[in-house]
Parts: C-alpha cells; sequence; structure tokens
C-alpha cells in the first residue's frame, strides 16, 4: 500500500486487515501510513499486518491499494501485472496512464464504480460525500457565533439559525440532516426534480426556482442561460435571511457552477458563513478561494482543501470498507473466469478498469495515452 501524500486517510484499517487475512491475503502496510488517521502501525500488526517501507516492498505486491493516485515514481517500480486500486483521476494525472500502459499493470479507477444500488456498498464517492457534508455542518456551527437551536432562556430566545443547502446529492442531503439535528431552520435547493422529495422528506424546505427547466435525470446537466437567471433572482431574495450556507453543487466531469455570486455574498449579514465543498472543482461562490478561508463584508467563505481530513478516522473507516468489498467482488470474479470474461459481463469491472495488459480499456481516457 502506498503512502498518501498529505491525506490524512488511509485506505486500509486494522478491522479490515482481519478481514483481507482471514479472506487468505497477505497484507503489508506502509510505515505510518494510518498515523494522520489515528491508526498506528501497532494497530496493524496487532491486527495481523506487516510494516514496510514502499520501497523495500513495493515490487513484490500482487494489489496495491491506495486512497489517492500513486505518484509515478512508485508506478515505476509495480512489477508486470500487478493490480493498482485507488482514486486515479486520470485526467489530473495523465503520465499515471502511460506508466500503467508502459508497464503493464491492471490499474482500477473507484471512482468509476458506478452509482447503482449493487454498488452502493463499493462506492467511495457516496461514502465520503456523507462525511464532508456531515462535517460541513459541524464547521459552519464552530465558526458562526450563534447557536444553531431555537433556545428558550429566563433572558429570552434564541432564535434557531437559517441554513441554507444548495445542491442535495448525497453530501447535501447530509448536511441538511445534520444540520435539521442540531436545529437550524433549513431550506435546500436543486435542480433535479426528484432531489425535492427527498430533501422535503428530511423536513427542509425545498426552493423552487420558477422556471420551465428541469433536470429529470440522476446527474445534473448545465442548465441554460434562462433557468441561471431565475435561480440567481430566486437566491438573491433568499440569501440576505441564511446565516449559514452549504454549497455542494457540482456537474460531474465539469466545473462545478458559480451559483454565489459576489453581489449575494455581499448582501448576506455580518457573521454569516459559507462553506463551499465544491471548490476543488471550482467552487460554487465567487469569492472562494481554494484550501483558504476568505473573509468579505464580514461574511467567511470556508473552502477546505480537504474537509475530510478533518475526519479521517471515519473517512478511512469507511473507504476502507468500500475498497474491501470491491476487492472481494473483483477477485472472485476473475478467480471465475479471468479479467478479460469478467469485465465484459460486470459493469462494476468494466467501469472501473482503466488499463489491462498493456492497453486502455476505457473510453473516457483512450485520448489520453
Ligand atoms: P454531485 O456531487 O455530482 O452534485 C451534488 C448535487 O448538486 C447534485 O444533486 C446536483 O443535482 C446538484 N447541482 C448541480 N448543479 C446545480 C445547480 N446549478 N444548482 C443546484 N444544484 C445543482 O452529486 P452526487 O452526490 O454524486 O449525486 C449525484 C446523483 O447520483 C444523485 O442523483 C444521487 O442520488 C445519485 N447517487 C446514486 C447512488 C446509488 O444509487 N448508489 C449513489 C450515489 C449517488
Amino acid at each position: 500500500m502506498a503512502k498518501e501524500g498529505v491525506d490524512h486517510r488511509v485506505a486500509v484499517t486494522p478491522e479490515i486487515t482481519e478481514k483481507y487475512i482471514a479472506a487468505g491475503h497477505n497484507v503489508t502496510v506502509e510505515a505510518g501510513a494510518g498515523n494522520l488517521a489515528g491508526i498506528t502501525d501497532d494497530n496493524y500488526v496487532n491486527a495481523g499486518a506487516r510494516i514496510a517501507t514502499v520501497e523495500n516492498e513495493i515490487t513484490t505486491a500482487d494489489v496495491v491499494i491506495s486512497v489517492n493516485p500513486l505518484s509515478e515514481n512508485v508506478i515505476d517500480r509495480l512489477a508486470r501485472g500487478t493490480i493498482v486500486v485507488s482514486i486515479q483521476e486520470p485526467f489530473k494525472h495523465p503520465n499515471n496512464m502511460k506508466l500503467f500502459i508502459d508497464r503493464g499493470i491492471t490499474a482500477f479507477a473507484l471512482e468509476f464504480i458506478p452509482r447503482t444500488t449493487r454498488a452502493q456498498y463499493m462506492d467511495v464517492l457516496s461514502s465520503q460525500a456523507c462525511l464532508a457534508g456531515y462535517k460541513a455542518v459541524i464547521e459552519a456551527a464552530h465558526y458562526l457565533d450563534k447557536g444553531f437551536p431555537l433556545l428558550m432562556t429566563s433572558a429570552g430566545t434564541v432564535p434557531a439559525a437559517r441554513v441554507l443547502i444548495i445542491g442535495a446529492g448525497v453530501a447535501g442531503l447530509q448536511a441538511i440532516a445534520t444540520a435539521k439535528r442540531l436545529g437550524a431552520i433549513v431550506t435546500a435547493f436543486d435542480v433535479r426534480t426528484a432531489a425535492k422529495e427527498q430533501v422535503e422528506s428530511l423536513g427542509a424546505k425545498f426552493v423552487d426556482v420558477e422556471s420551465q427547466e428541469i433536470a429529470n435525470g440522476v446527474y445534473a446537466t448545465e442548465m441554460s442561460d434562462s433557468y441561471k437567471l431565475a435561480q440567481e433572482e430566486k437566491l438573491r431574495s433568499v440569501l440576505p435571511g441564511c446565516d449559514v450556507v452549504i454549497t455542494t453543487a457540482q456537474i460531474p466531469g465539469k466545473k462545478a457552477p458559480v451559483i454565489v455570486k459576489r453581489d449575494m455574498v455581499e448582501s448576506m449579514k455580518r457573521g454569516s458563513i459559507i462553506v463551499d465543498l465544491a471548490s476543488k472543482t471550482g467552487g460554487n461562490c465567487e469569492y472562494t478561494v481554494p484550501g483558504e478561508t476568505a473573509v468579505v463584508g464580514g461574511v467567511t467563505i470556508i473552502a477546505f482543501n480537504s474537509i475530510l481530513d478533518l475526519i479521517a478516522t471515519d473517512a478511512s473507516r469507511l473507504f476502507a470498507k468500500n475498497v474491501f468489498a470491491f476487492l472481494e467482488f473483483l477477485l472472485q470474479k476473475v478467480g471465475e473466469c479471468g479479467i478479460d470474461a469478467a469485465a465484459p459481463a460486470e459493469d462494476i469491472i468494466s467501469k472501473t478498469l482503466i488499463t489491462h495488459e498493456g492497453k486502455v480499456r476505457n473510453d473516457r481516457i483512450q485520448a489520453l495515452v
């Protein structure tokens, strides 16, 4: 298992180490890999793993698992036929794809796991987004110098905070649920019609945008200029009343839509908080500075580089479970008939397999090599 830069997460936990060993595999963990997620080398050793350095061990691994893409240096050292399982970000790391081809590596991209019911327990994007949505609200509550719930005290009533969630996908729905649990008055909106029912089932109010255009699919698409104008008008009326805004809106494979414009931030009350969870793909707020906290007219705009670092123990726990489920499925299918026969029959394999035996196996990355 390779080191993952400054990411605090780790791709295997002691609990999952025991599961790999019970399934007949040997597990080697890079020294110190779990430190930032609160897991010591001794915890891994007690679970049955060996501890080693990447330099010593990587050439002998059959399967390498990591949270983030491997460095070119590490890929260079892998033996032909090694299976690599991680979030691959091929468009950000095209050289890795070339190296996978040159070195005959069988690489799987966890971010391509289909969003289907059958693959739900392997879906790292969902598990991590869920934790990010939760933590965004906790961080907003920490920065906000007001309470979240309505408090009746002998000195008077403290009103509940008003929270707006923009984008009601996995992260947004968890943010709604968390803000509701803390007692806030929550509103949310999304371009997808299906989101309305989900938002309302969590007890939040859905903000309707008056437009003929609706997004019916599972995923959002870029909306028309007229929809964007109607959306902006609605937001301009809602934002001055909000204490907290959590933005999570993304469009798969594209830059995040800029939804909260400068003048909208300037219209908000001093002390309000915006947490932009879409900052990695450009951000939903015009004032977002990725990786930084900006203050504009008393409004704090927070854009973490990786909010998951702040919840790395649970993020690692869920990531490790997702990957174990994926590998268990993969190795069983490959054991039955080999990758070439298993991939066409199983979308979980065909969609995630990106390179195998010196060839690109995914149309989306063909242009990169
Ligand atoms: P995402 O991270 O791609 O986007 C977050 C949300 O932002 C989405 O709900 C999207 O509709 C919304 N959005 C995009 N542009 C917007 C705009 N201009 N204004 C307001 N909102 C905007 O989404 P996700 O969390 O990956 O989920 C995407 C879809 O996949 C959802 O329909 C979700 O229910 C579905 N999903 C299904 C499964 C499964 O079946 N196993 C698992 C995960 C997600």
